[in-house]
């Protein structure tokens, strides 16, 4: 097992990976911005670095500095966490070739699948669904050719940046007369935005689902998947409601997509946690893109199979096989996740400050995952999640009860959140049937 782990990352992840840390005897190091001192992981940790001043670029972004840490504290491996530099598939390098190991998959993996062209590829050759689309990157300078590529897809197509994520480098085109501006757009703001200005063309499905997959995979041949999630409330492609399992799919498309991820893991040579994110549209899913790390909506699977997902990356980072085979895995109720996040509820703006009153709501079935507490300060400089509420109920409809109780039970004061905005949506007649799609939240907000 790993001697000591090296936490990068801060707020609620940071704590979920330091309590992973503890329970499998492995000794933490905490390291934080200036502006970071207060934070409950960077207190409970055994050792504690400070990496730079306030901003991510100089302190949670800074490679040099976080591998400076790792060595004067005599780290084992390093955990990235979410966000930051997880998906870096150059810091996974440094981090490996500084003798320390890098709690995540190969990174190659890493660069393959951040290359949304060639993930899609390989994808493609592992038997996963892809979006109808262009065959790899648009040709520069064929203008007939990406006429008829459009043509043979069929209007509305989408316009992806290769590079692209967070939801920019992305355009839709309904009609020939704006397809080559469109695709001359996307490719000079992929330049400038990701410093690739390769595209590529997918049908743009108009009303899907989001619904992911979950796997973890030993890098030793073995793989198992953790069924699927509901990520569909969205609001600018940010998530907002999540739950496990997916409701309302149909059963043999799931099954099949369900092992084919599965499969892929062990064809790449997959190693770690990991996410397969697909659309879901008519009975059928598409995939969009792999994400090679935790993800923050984790914890409704974890409470749908009572798999460790934080311990099996730490298991698996340790050289250890899974703990688990995929026949051991069974599902069981239903869980939701709300994200409370520190902002304006009617303008979404952050709203960083000092929290006066903190009180985590409880009981059977109830866990938050959250870095606060009373007299805390919410800084400016970062995300604004300061939390998740996790409900488990033996089945979907206790499971939202027990959220519409913890949502009221739930106490930030101080600062503003978007709790009255889950209440709402917890109690809306569409999302309680299930099975909305990604522009619901959207239309239900009027934007
Ligand atoms: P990012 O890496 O920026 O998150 P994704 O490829 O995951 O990019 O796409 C982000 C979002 O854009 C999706 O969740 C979906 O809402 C929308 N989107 C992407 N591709 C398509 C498509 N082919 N059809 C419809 N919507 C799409």
């Amino acid at each position: 097992m790993l001697d000591k782990v090296l936490i990068a990352n801060r707020g609620e992840i940071a704590l979920r990976i330091l309590r992973a840390c503890k329970e499998l005897g492995i000794r933490t190091v905490a390291v934080h911005s200036k502006a970071d001192r207060e934070l409950m992981h960077v207190r409970l940790a055994d050792e504690v670095v400070c990496i730079g001043p306030a901003s991510s670029a100089q302190s949670y972004l800074n490679i040099p500095a976080l591998i400076s840490a790792a060595e004067v504290t005599d780290s084992s491996a390093i955990h990235p966490g979410y966000g930051f530099l997880s998906e870096n598939a150059n810091f996974a390098e440094q981090v490996e070739r500084s003798g320390f190991t890098f709690i995540g998959p190969r990174a190659e993996t890493i660069r393959l699948m951040g290359d949304k062209v060639s993930a899609i590829e390989s994808m493609k050759k592992a038997g996963v669904p892809t979006v109808p689309g262009s065959d790899g990157p648009l040709p520069e300078d064929d203008e007939g050719e990406v006429l008829a590529t459009a043509r043979r897809i069929g209007y509305p197509v989408i316009i992806k940046a290769a590079s692209g994520g967070g939801g920019r480098g992305m355009r839709v085109v309904h009609t020939e007369a704006h397809l080559l501006s469109a695709v001359n757009v996307t490719r000079t703001e992929a330049h400038s935005a990701f410093g690739d200005g390769t595209v590529y063309m997918e049908k743009f499905l108009e009303n899907p689902r989001h619904v992911e997959v979950q796997v973890l995979a030993d890098g030793q041949g073995n793989a198992i998947h953790l069924y699927d999630r509901d990520c569909s409330l969205q609001r600018r492609h940010q998530k907002v409601i999540e739950e496990a399992p997916a409701p309302m799919l149909d059963p043999e498309a799931r099954a099949a997509v369900l092992e084919a991820c599965r499969e892929a893991c062990i064809t790449i040579g997959y190693r770690g946690a990991g996410t397969f994110e697909f659309l879901y549209e008519d009975g059928q899913f598409f995939f969009i893109e792999m994400n090679t790390r935790v993800q923050v909506e984790h914890p409704v699977t974890e409470m749908v199979t009572g798999v460790d997902i934080v311990r099996e990356q730490l298991r698996i980072a340790s050289g250890l096989p899974l703990s688990i085979r995929q026949e051991d895995v069974k599902l069981s109720g239903h869980a939701f996740e709300c994200r409370i996040n520190a902002e304006d509820p009617r303008t979404f703006m952050p709203s960083p400050g000092q929290v006066t009153l903190y009180h985590p709501p409880g009981g059977l079935g109830v866990r938050m995952d959250s870095h606060l507490y009373t007299g805390y300060t919410v800084p400016p400089h970062y995300d604004s999640l300061i939390g998740k509420l996790i409900t488990w109920g033996a089945d979907r409809e206790t499971a939202l009860t027990r959220m519409r109780i913890g949502l009221d039970e739930l106490l930030v004061e101080g600062i503003k959140t978007n709790t009255e905005l889950h209440k709402d949506l917890v109690r809306d007649g569409y999302f309680r049937q299930g099975g909305v799609n990604i522009h619901y939240l959207e239309k239900k907000l009027g934007i």
